[in-house]
């Protein structure tokens, strides 16, 4: 029998290896998606000189922050600027509403209002104008959707809200690529199972906390999850699904590949999916965003694999709120390069947020270490669990508290008696330091069984 042809009809490259759906071997958009880095930096390097040209006029934000200064400077000359942070942003808004001194374009061209949902006090108002939505967030966000595996053939249960939140602008793309798209409200558990039980979908979109919150109840009831028909779970608005254990557990309970993405609403709510090789979250913006990465202190790190630090951000095409230098507040470590399906760019991983590290005797530790080898406990575990620290302390006397959920009563068969114990025992080997395990039970977390806070603060 002969073989079939497996070449990307757009790019004509052949992947590394047959997937189960020929079409996780396309990409789509090859011609930034597989472009070589030099002719990627000239598209981004002549989107940068319109951008830079026109900002300091345009947005008085940035007239105040940069003068004249900004025209003529290349992407090279970019960390010589100053970081531009959250807090910057809600001061301008605040100084100007509804949109803030950052607007760039004439508040009658604002077409698309996001209000994010903010840590903190009242939430931020983000505009786009209709070229913003369409030509920015859509494409890059088609790239990451593309990458994870939703085709225009995939029937996809989108628990991501709509709502205010810029996660609505999920509901875009699907649509831009063809998708079946079947939305639920987040954490509407019912309404999942019975979408799931039907089989109305063949595609998972949802945190990595809901995916395992359903795992868990697949085996609390003894369900049979690959029946479900669910081909792709795809997990996103945290970092869960990056975690090997947490990964496995959600594959196995619905017999489905995972894969992750990743965005920021200050510049575009999907700006890296991971391919089906596995293997990290491919960067998406390519001509549109412009990655660096710094350090704690703000401080250039060579994107390079094996680094790890923060990224920072600039528009290079974004008309209303384009940002310079915006500090994401995600630590990232950068995966090794040449991946097998053609994509160029860097792959990233997420380790966590900047502001839950904590510094147990000297060593920085982030949450997800810590998840991470809780997580090696399943079934006994859930896989989801949290570091509990007192106040706003950044240093961390041991033993440190950490709530670890329950795995379902009937997987694994009966977790022992010292589980607790255990946990501790490996949390010292690998990461140094004591910690105090208290194991809760299952919807002790609350939020719906939405989204699992890495680090709490009580
Ligand atoms: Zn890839």
């Amino acid at each position: 029998m002969a073989q079939p042809d497996t070449r990307n009809p757009r790019s004509g490259r052949r992947p590394g290896r047959l997937a189960d759906d020929p079409c996780d071997t396309y990409v789509y958009d090859p011609e930034a998606e597989c472009a070589d880095p030099g002719t990627l930096r000239a598209l981004a390097e002549d989107a940068w000189a319109a951008q830079a040209a026109g900002l300091a006029d345009r947005a008085p934000f940035y007239r105040d922050r940069f003068g004249a200064g900004l025209a003529g400077l290349t992407l090279d000359d970019l960390p010589s600027l100053p970081l531009l942070t959250k807090q910057e942003l809600k001061e301008s808004q605040l100084a100007d509403l509804p949109f803030g001194r950052h607007l760039g374009v004439p508040a009658d061209q604002v077409k698309k209002v996001y209000q994010t949902s903010g840590t903190t006090g009242s939430p931020s108002v983000l505009a786009l104008t209709a070229g913003d939505v369409h030509d920015v967030w859509r494409r890059i966000g088609s790239r990451a959707y593309f990458a994870t595996g939703i085709h225009a053939h995939s029937r996809v249960l989108n628990t991501f809200g709509a709502g205010p939140f810029v996660a609505g602008a999920t509901h875009g793309v699907l649509e831009h690529l063809g998708a079946c798209s079947i939305p639920v409200a987040p954490g509407d558990t019912g309404r999942v199972l019975n979408s799931l039980t039907i089989g109305l979908a063949d595609t998972l979109l949802g945190t990595a906390t809901f995916a395992t919150h359903l795992a868990t109840i697949i085996e609390d009831r003894g369900l049979d999850g690959p029946a479900f028909g669910i081909r792709h779970v795809i997990t996103g608005g945290e970092p869960g699904g990056g975690i090997p254990a947490v990964r496995d557990r959600i594959a196995a309970a619905f017999g489905a590949r995972v894969t992750e993405l990743m965005g920021l609403g200050d510049v575009s709510p999907s700006l890296f999916g991971e391919c089906p090789e596995g293997g990290g979250m491919h960067f998406a913006g390519q001509g549109l965003v412009w990655p660096e990465l710094v350090d704690a202190d703000g401080n250039p790190v060579e994107l390079r694999p094996g680094a790890v630090g923060e990224p920072v951000y600039t528009s290079l095409v974004r008309s209303a709120m384009p940002v310079v230098r915006f500090r994401s507040g995600d630590i990232v470590e950068i995966q090794p390069d040449g991946c097998p399906c053609g994509r160029t760019s860097f792959r990233i991983r997420c380790i966590g947020r900047a502001d839950d590290m904590f510094i147990v005797r000297g060593v920085n530790v982030y949450p997800s270490a810590v998840q991470e080898v809780a997580a090696s406990f399943t079934p006994w575990v859930s896989g989801r669990s949290r570091v509990v620290v007192t106040g706003d302390a950044v240093t961390v006397d041991p033993p440190v508290l950490v709530e670890v959920e329950r795995g379902a009563p009937g997987a694994g068969g009966a977790a022992p008696e010292d589980l607790a114990a255990r946990i501790e025992a490996e949390i010292r080997a690998r990461l140094t330091f004591r910690a105090r395990i208290v194991l809760v039970d299952d919807d002790s977390f609350g939020e719906a069984g939405y989204k699992t806070r890495a680090l709490v603060r009580r």
